[in-house]
């Protein structure tokens, strides 16, 4: 018989992101720019972005 115990690191999340504007995965674990936006059923979003410069065209683009 095997005794059955919880998995202790089953529950880490993988907080997978990735740039809004280009499409490379962001590291969320260190620092990255990012941004909220509200989508119109008023469900805020958090987009991610790998740097400076692809927030300033996301936010250009929306404009
Ligand atoms: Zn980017």
């Amino acid at each position: 018989m095997t005794a059955v115990e919880p998995d202790p690191d089953t529950s880490t999340e993988s907080a997978e992101a990735t740039c809004a504007t280009c499409g490379v995965p962001v590291e969320t674990d260190e620092w990255h720019p990012a941004a909220t936006t509200t989508t119109d059923d008023g469900t805020v979003e958090i987009r991610s972005f790998c740097g400076r410069s692809c927030r300033d065209r996301w936010r250009e683009r929306r404009e």
